[in-house]
């Protein structure tokens, strides 16, 4: 086992954690994009990657916050998005799950998460994870305590060739306890024809999730991720489509 690799010292994570923009909205909406981000500090030297797996799919999800963005700005709604890659830490899921620090992604090594001590795992819970989930937690305690609705929905995109397989899917929501919601969104979603799932490509697991289930379905607030195949949003004109499909109806 390596020593210790990162500290406050080494003055690696200097940029802020997350982005929280409209936070004074009064629309019930929270929009959460925990994957918003490929930014991994350079000293790190993209945690061993190349260039091009560095950018892929493992790292954030390709046009999430662009999507995020547009719909925040079309609903006047409040977003928070992270600044750090979820290669560092994965924001979406509980700090000791296995797959919180990966050492493997899809069919990506990640070498620089190979071996690390303990110490610098929870220096990175400490300096990533917690910080962003307080400001989450905060949001919506504040808006429950002012008798405000509030609604927690992550934003989210999936590869399309995952382990070889290509996706048809263009658009899963994902839920747990919130079913009407969800249902609301599959079903106005559906009136475009478009590729529209339940439950899919991903399932939330009650256990292994953190903005449904621990933001959302335990505060007895409507919680659910959209995620859109990260082909249909490389373009400005594309993202400006899924965002009209999705402001009406979340
Ligand atoms: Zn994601």
């Amino acid at each position: 086992m390596h020593a210790c690799t990162e500290s406050a010292e080494l003055g690696l994570y200097t940029r802020p954690v997350y982005h929280l923009s409209r936070e004074d909205s009064t629309n019930p909406l929270i929009l959460v994009c925990d994957h918003a981000s490929r930014y991994i500090p350079e000293a790190l030297d993209n945690l061993g990657l190349d260039d091009t797996a560095a950018g892929e799919h493992i790292a954030w999800d390709i046009g999430a916050l662009q999507l995020a963005e547009q719909l925040a700005e079309k609903l006047g709604a409040t977003l928070l998005s992270a600044n750090y890659s979820r290669l560092l830490i994965d924001l979406n899921r509980p700090r000791h799950a296995p797959d919180s620090i990966p050492a493997q992604s899809e069919i990506y090594q990640i070498p620089g998460n190979r071996e690390l001590d303990e110490a610098t795992r929870e220096y990175r819970r400490q300096t990533l994870f917690k910080p962003f989930h307080a400001r989450l937690q905060t949001l919506i305690d504040e808006r429950l305590a002012k008798g405000q609705a509030v609604r927690v929905v992550g934003i989210h995109s999936f590869t399309p060739v995952y382990y070889g397989q290509p996706r048809t899917l263009e658009i899963g929501v994902l839920f747990v306890h919130a079913k009407a919601y969800a249902q609301r969104l599959l079903n106005g979603l559906d009136e475009h024809s478009l590729q529209v799932a339940g439950n899919q490509p991903y399932k939330i697991d009650p256990l292994g999730d953190m903005t449904v289930p621990v933001h959302g379905d335990a505060r007895g607030l409507d919680s659910v991720l959209v995620e859109v195949r990260n082909d249909l949003l490389r373009s400005p004109q594309a993202v400006s489509l899924w965002a009209g499909y999705l402001a009406p109806l979340l």
